[in-house]
């Protein structure tokens, strides 16, 4: 747990010129860079007590990054000590602490503050932000309150009479207790993948619920020796180096993304890695995915599959509906007994807390402004909604590479904004509502054709409109070209004159 600090003066200070709401990854990486500028006048609203987003939350047994730690890192940050080419979650979790600590942002985080609602005041140009610790004005607010940090709970009939216990991956409490028990896990995702084979040698019985059945591709994990930490210590050269190969491995993948023929040709060598570990006919045939590989997240295990041929697994091909006093009950119509249910459910992407509780220049929400299909200005603003950055957010996901490469882009993005109007003595930097719909339209038709359009599933990525308004449709070095730097035409510059001496006012 850290501290609470803010403090300036001894005073707590409640005007900011930036309020960064969240401290995971984007969080961390926005009050870094804006530390990097010059500019200390900046304040973090975490609602937890501690920082690290969702590598704080997810503490499940196998939890790691699916994207190699060299390149899912910080790039101004970088880290020649990491120990396996996919950390897991302890690791990352340090790693985000230390960079926070040297960077100096540790002491700017208010934890245990929650914002609750932000409402844009024009006269004043700038955001009054109410939260579980008072109110705070910032001129500008970076959101970075996750896609990933609220999860979801399946609607289970009668879930308030099982007598057992019901955890959820992405809230994994430290003291859980899973050896000798019985144990149901709902979904077959990312933390299911990694969290099955390390719990099925302890638990007595492992009922496994799939919906549908994922895609999973081998894992090419292995640690990290000491002497190559130590040569990428001498040597920082080398681990840029290491950090491109992976890049440009990664950017190739996209292509497959965007060109299903390319996507259904490698299906064969994840079909073969199933068939390589399941001999039993109608478990292979469970196993087989019934739409293009790459349409729902692509799964990375070397274990996974091996793991469900042990004699106390079973994989059952039918959605969990409800729960008994001591049992859990799929669609198949069959009661299990368990003691524990695992919701390896995922998070609620669809519609973002934050969207409700935060109100633009109309007085609207952003859920309204967005009516159930989020639309943005380069992933990261919004028309209607001045001096906010969402970082992290609608149309910058990614399904091949770290999404950190995105984030550290939106950051540039937003500064450089940010440098129109403070250059102009103006308050006020807001996207034009014909940029919106350019960029959006260019989104809408670089999205046709894509294996997340055509590939016959129904994912999380698309909305309720159809539309697939979480991926970034494209290579991440297109998303650093048109992004990066913000061109002064997409923006409206305006409201009361800046003064530097604005920002101290009490
Ligand atoms: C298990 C797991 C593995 C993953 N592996 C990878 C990977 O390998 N590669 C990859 O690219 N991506 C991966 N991801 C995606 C991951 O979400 C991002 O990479 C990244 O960590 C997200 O960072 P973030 O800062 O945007 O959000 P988060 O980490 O979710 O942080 C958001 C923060 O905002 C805080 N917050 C939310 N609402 C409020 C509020 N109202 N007031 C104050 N604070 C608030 C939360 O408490 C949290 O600390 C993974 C996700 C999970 C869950």
């Amino acid at each position: 747990m850290l501290q609470t600090p803010s403090r300036r003066d001894g005073q707590p200070s409640r005007r900011f010129k930036f309020a960064i709401v969240g401290s995971g990854f984007a969080g961390l990486a926005a009050a870094i860079r804006i530390k990097q500028s010059g500019d200390d006048d900046f304040i973090v609203l975490e609602r937890a007590a501690d920082l690290g987003g969702v590598w704080r939350d997810n503490r499940y047994p196998g939890c790691a990054c699916d994207v190699e730690s060299h390149l899912y890192s910080l790039s101004f940050a970088p880290n020649p000590n990491w120990s396996h080419e996919f950390s897991a979650q302890p690791e990352i979790l340090a790693y985000l602490r230390r960079r926070a600590q040297e960077a100096g942002v540790l002491s700017r985080i208010n934890f245990s503050t929650e914002v609750r609602r932000m409402t844009w005041v024009e006269s004043a140009g700038e955001w009054s932000i109410d939260t579980s610790q008072g109110s705070y004005k910032a001129r500008f607010v970076f959101v970075a309150a996750g896609s990933l940090s609220n999860p979801s709970i399946p609607n289970l009939r009668d879930l308030e009479s099982f007598r057992g216990q019901v955890l959820h991956s992405g809230a994994w409490p430290e003291d859980a207790d899973l050896s000798g028990k019985s144990v149901a896990v709902i979904g077959t995702g990312a933390s299911a993948v990694q969290l099955i084979p390390k719990i099925q040698p302890i638990v007595a019985r492992l009922h496994i619920f799939q919906r549908s059945a994922p895609w999973v591709m081998p894992r090419h994990d292995a640690p990290i020796s000491k002497h190559k930490q130590e040569e990428y210590r001498r040597h920082p050269r080398r681990l840029q180096l290491e950090r491109g190969k992976l890049y440009v491995r990664h950017e190739i993948l996209a292509f497959a993304f965007r060109h299903p023929i390319v996507m259904r040709m490698g299906q064969r060598h994840t079909i073969k890695h199933m068939h390589g570990a399941i001999s039993d006919p109608r478990l292979r045939e469970k196993l087989t995915p019934n739409y293009t590989q790459g349409c729902k997240r692509i799964l990375f295990s070397n274990d996974y599959y091996p793991t469900l041929t042990r004699p106390n697994v079973e994989l059952i091909a039918a959605e969990a509906t409800g729960v008994t006093p001591q049992g859990i009950v799929g669609d198949d119509g069959i009661e299990r007994k368990v003691d524990i249910i695992i919701c390896a459910t995922g998070f609620n992407v669809k519609d973002p807390p934050y969207a409700h509780y935060i109100f633009g220049t109309e007085g609207q929400s952003l859920a309204n402004a967005w009516a159930g299909s989020p639309k943005t200005f380069a992933g990261t603003t919004v028309h209607g909604f001045p001096n906010l950055f969402l970082l992290n957010g609608p149309n910058v996901g990614l399904a091949h590479t770290s999404v950190i490469l995105m984030i550290e882009t939106q950051v540039e993005h937003a500064l450089s904004a940010i440098r129109y109007a403070d250059r102009s003595g103006r308050m006020i930097v807001e996207p034009r509502a014909d940029a919106q719909a350019r960029f959006t339209s260019w989104i809408d038709r670089q999205m046709r054709g894509t294996v997340w359009t055509t590939g016959g599933c129904k994912s999380w990525y698309l909305d309720g409109t159809g539309r697939n308004s979480a991926l970034w449709p494209s290579y991440t070095f297109t998303f650093r070209s048109r992004v990066a730097k913000a061109r002064r035409a997409d923006y409206e510059i305006r409201g009361p004159q800046y003064s530097p001496a604005l920002a101290s006012r009490p």
